[in-house]
């Protein structure tokens, strides 16, 4: 690894800028120093180290098996598992008791669903990888002041005053990406009418293998496992409703909890908690001329099915592939046909998921009676679908 010394004013060449050293622009990273490039990721904020007795973050993924065999492919897998991880076996869902649809991984053949993951830790695993790499360079501390498209270069000008020149730009700097705004992509966006509360439990009992999640008309009630005796408590609601809870002590919490959950929930205590505005937002473009978004940079859905970043996950190893394939027939990594194929890919595959999630959240947002019959009589057939439902059980894990 490279370390570039802050405040320099050098202009640094390389094949690849990475804007954004998250989850998705890390792993992107990974891939593309593994296949030869040279690659300078530029990320505003270090993740914060690994420590055994670190209270667990709020932000946690659930994680697919196409994003861990991605995260194999990275080099990074093991170290996430060396750190926290939880799988989980089994998934149900419900809006009105005894009408459940019910998942479990030994349908579909596998030892688990997926995992639950700290999204710090699978970006540290990523950044430990980065970090093995000699033909990376890590901007850490810095954010972009300027963006010039040249003829087969991108001019990066970064807030330290040192300015990058690279043949192709990748944005993976988030939902509220600079990098689209500077490369003048616009985006359709519109906030869901709901906000959501992540709250960190200690639970009674040993390690749980089930998610679960129970719709309601102000909004879902999920538990996430996480690992050892921990939880993660997901609530959705009005955002007024999510800005009183967050308000209150964590006795008083855990009160509206008890009140507001499953009576499944085994006993807890709160441990921490924060919450997220809950904004649907698609890039127009995912690449102009020599600038592509990846990941929240490019699309954000509703969380309900925990399919954020395993959306992003499939943007990296979609390009990655593309471009990797490319270096190995000696052809133009970068051509605008290489890039305009995995736009279109990635676009249909991410719009088709979130359409889904859109569809899940209107149908269960409201208490319109025969809207309500209709949507627990379709959990209920759902359960009994068979091939059907081991398919959209596939489809969502990436199978
Ligand atoms: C409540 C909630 C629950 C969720 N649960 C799940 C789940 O269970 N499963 C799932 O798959 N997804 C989930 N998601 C979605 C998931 O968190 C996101 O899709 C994922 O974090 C996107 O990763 P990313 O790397 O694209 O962006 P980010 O995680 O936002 O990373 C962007 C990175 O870019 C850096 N950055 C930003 N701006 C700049 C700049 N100008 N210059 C340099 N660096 C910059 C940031 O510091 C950050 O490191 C959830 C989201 C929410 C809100």
């Amino acid at each position: 690894m490279i370390n570039a010394e802050p405040g320099a004013a050098t202009v640094l060449e390389c094949d690849i800028a990475v804007v954004g050293g998250g989850m998705v622009g890390a792993a992107a990273a990974c891939r593309l120093a593994q296949a030869g490039l040279r690659v300078c990721v530029i990320e505003a904020q270090a993740p914060q180290p690994f420590a055994v007795d670190q209270p667990l973050d709020l932000r946690v993924s659930a994680i697919s098996p196409a994003s861990i065999a991605l995260l194999q492919d990275c080099g990074a897998w093991a170290s996430v598992l060396s750190m926290r991880a939880c799988p989980y076996r089994r998934l149900e869902t419900w809006e009105l008791d005894g009408m459940a649809t019910r998942f479990a991984a030994e349908q579909l053949g596998v030892p688990e669903l997926g995992f639950i993951v700290e999204n710090r830790l699978i970006q540290l695993a990523l950044w430990q990888q980065l970090q093995a790499q000699d033909t990376v360079t890590l901007k850490v501390g810095v954010t972009l002041s300027a963006l010039e498209q040249e003829a087969d270069a991108v001019l990066l000008r970064l807030s330290d005053g040192c300015s990058i020149r690279s043949r192709l730009v990748l944005g993976a700097d988030g939902a509220n990406s600079q990098t689209r705004r500077l490369a003048h992509i616009g985006v359709s966006q519109w906030d869901y009418r709901q906000a959501c509360l992540l709250i960190n439990v200690d639970i009674a009992g040993e390690q749980q293998d089930i998610t679960w999640q129970q719709f309601t008309p102000a909004g879902p009630r999920a538990f996430l496992p996480l690992a050892g005796s921990h939880g993660s408590l997901v609530w959705y609601d009005a955002p007024e409703r999510i800005r009183e809870l967050e308000a209150l002590s964590p006795s008083q919490l855990a009160d509206q909890i008890r009140a507001h959950f499953p009576s499944r929930l085994p006993e807890f205590c709160v441990t921490g908690c924060g919450s997220f505005p809950l904004t649907r937002r698609h890039a127009l473009h995912y690449v102009s001329g020599r600038v592509v978004l990846l990941g929240d940079a490019a699309h954000t859905i509703h969380p309900l099915a925990g399919q954020g970043v395993n959306l992003g996950f499939g943007d990296v190893t979609d390009l990655c592939q593309r471009m990797t394939a490319a270096i190995e027939a000696t052809l133009p990594w970068d051509a605008s046909s290489l890039l305009g194929a995995y736009e279109k890919r990635r676009r249909r595959e991410n719009r088709l998921m979130q359409s889904a999630m859109d569809l899940f959240y209107l149908t269960f947002s409201n208490d319109l009676p025969p809207l309500r019959v209709i949507r627990n009589l379709g959990l209920m057939a759902a359960e009994h679908a068979g091939v059907l439902k081991r398919r959209a059980l596939r489809y969502a894990l990436g199978l």
